[in-house]
């Protein structure tokens, strides 16, 4: 499935060079992607800096009350951004043993009252787990905290092979003033770990500028609160749309959730509530307040809450429009981490959705620190080329659109089982697999309850006997 069966894999495996080159490496980013890829550039033997915008390691998984007040759609690129996408009650939609690296499990602390040893803890436990990593791989003192990158480009425009990067950045003024002096610096390699989790799609409603409520994306959501006695419309029946709709329905009059699966027959409740539908998509919003549903229904709703995605957003990337982004595909970039025209110097960490994301950027990142130290060779531009190609073509033919370009819903363990044979590792381990297949199936079926009603305790018996035995 999607390119990984073709020949390139032992053209790949016959070029393996003797001698191992170390760069001058930047990560952008410290979230979970860029942690991972810090710790393995550096095993790898390269010189690795991480800048991170933030005060503090965790990306995503730090949780900050604050939202975006002034601009609740996010639709100005250029607003005061809040990263995280959190809310309060988020509780990890994976088993704990099924999320965490390949080589560091995310198993309970017993006996630590401080921490959440639930198998689907809440997201403090998430960041605390994050923060052991860092410390134990003494991760800090790669990273430049409160140091954001505003560019990143080619030294030179004509240099086609992207041998040398320039990265510009600027530091937080200490005691909150603005930024520092932007500071140019050169790398070999620039590794974009900068999350996709902060630039809201806005869902496109008919009359929607004449419609009186008001609108908010989940990136902008926190606390039920502000919802108290009102009519929300929630559009989208994702992992946040579902569980923000059940958190807002605690204190809500009525919820009403519009989902493109949801276009059959008339509004139904949810079962075991009172006030919560379900409805096909919004059809058109009007000036009396009430929005229409494609079933031919209607309410008259005081807030709409978009909980439909994000965008990849590079802000600071400047590639003579090499890699783009188009409807949501960044590309081209063979395997979803290298542009083939600017490999191995640009590459993307934890690009991927629908996926187990830490191990997958566990793997994505030895394979970048493998071949920017010539320890694992890419194919030509030409043969990466047309490898994309090809996967393009089969979305097309699948009837896919550009948007799911990245959606690896159905091939993600078989994409890592690629990434690790580039490296030279075990596949992705069998529990691993059956717990996540196990924790979907859930989640469909016991969508109020999954989180604490695991009963497949043979695969937690078998992760904690891997951990066991494969981790030292
Ligand atoms: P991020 O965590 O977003 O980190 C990116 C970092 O880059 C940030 O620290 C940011 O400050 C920094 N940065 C960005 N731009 C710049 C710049 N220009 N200069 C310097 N620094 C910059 N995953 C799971 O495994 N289990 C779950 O249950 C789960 N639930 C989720 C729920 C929600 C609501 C969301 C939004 C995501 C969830 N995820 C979950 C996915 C989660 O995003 C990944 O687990 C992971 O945190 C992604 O890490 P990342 O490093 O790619 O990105």
């Amino acid at each position: 499935i999607r390119g990984f069966s073709n020949s390139l894999i032992s053209t790949m495996n016959s070029r393996i060079p003797s001698s191992l080159t170390s760069r001058n490496v930047a990560v952008i980013g410290a979230g979970a992607a860029g942690l991972v890829a810090a710790r393995e550039l550096r095993r790898e033997g390269h010189k690795t800096v991480v800048f991170e915008r933030s005060n503090q390691i965790g990306g995503t998984w730090v949780y900050d009350p604050n939202i975006e007040s002034d601009d609740p759609l996010g639709l100005n690129p250029s607003r005061n951004i809040i990263h995280t996408s959190l809310y309060k009650s988020l509780r990890t939609n994976l088993p704990r043993e099924s999320m965490g690296f390949r080589d560091y499990p995310f198993v309970t602390k017993d006996g630590n009252d401080q921490r959440d040893n639930r198998r689907y803890p809440g997201h403090k436990e998430v960041l605390n787990y994050l923060e052991d990593f860092a410390n134990d791989f003494k991760l800090t003192e790669l990273i430049r905290f409160e140091t954001e990158v505003f560019h990143v480009g080619l030294l030179k425009d004509d240099d086609k092979d992207g041998k040398k990067w320039v990265v510009r950045s600027a530091q937080k003024m200490r005691g909150g003033g603005g930024d520092g002096e932007a500071v140019d610096e050169v790398f070999d390699g620039v590794v974009v770990c900068n999350g996709h989790y902060t630039e809201p799609n806005i869902a496109e409603i008919p009359g929607i500028d004449e419609w009186p409520g008001k609108q908010m994306h989940s990136h902008n959501y926190r606390v039920p609160e502000p919802f108290r006695d009102q009519v929300v419309v929630v559009i989208g029946t994702s992992a946040s749309g579902q569980d923000i709709s059940r958190d807002i329905a605690e204190v809500a009059k009525e919820v009403h959730i519009a989902g493109r699966s949801l276009t059959e027959g008339v509004p139904t409740k949810l079962p075991g509530h009172e006030n919560m539908w379900l409805h096909s998509m919004i059809e058109s919003a009007h000036d009396d307040g009430r929005v229409v549903f494609q079933d031919g229904s209607s309410v008259t709703a005081g807030v709409i809450l978009h909980c439909t995605g994000y965008k990849y957003h590079f802000p600071f990337l400047e590639t003579n429009n090499i890699v783009i982004v188009d409807e949501n595909r960044v590309g081209p970039l063979y395997k979803h981490v290298f542009p083939p025209l600017l490999a191995p110097g640009l590459s993307f960490i934890g690009l991927p959705w629908k996926v187990i994301p830490f191990p997958l950027s566990e793997l994505q990142s030895k394979w970048v620190a493998g071949v920017l130290s010539g320890r694992i060779s890419l194919p030509s531009q030409e043969e990466m080329m047309a490898d994309v190609e090809a996967f393009y073509l089969e979305l097309e033919a699948a009837g896919l659109p550009k948007r799911f370009t990245h959606n690896m819903s159905d091939y993600q363990f078989e994409y890592g089982d690629w990434l690790a044979a580039q490296c030279g590792c075990t596949p992705s381990e069998k529990w691993r697999k059956l717990m996540y297949y196990e924790a979907s199936k859930k989640k469909r079926s016991q969508p109020e309850t999954y989180r604490d009603e695991w009963e497949a305790n043979h695969l937690i018996l078998e992760a904690y006997e891997y951990f066991r035995q494969c981790i030292p």
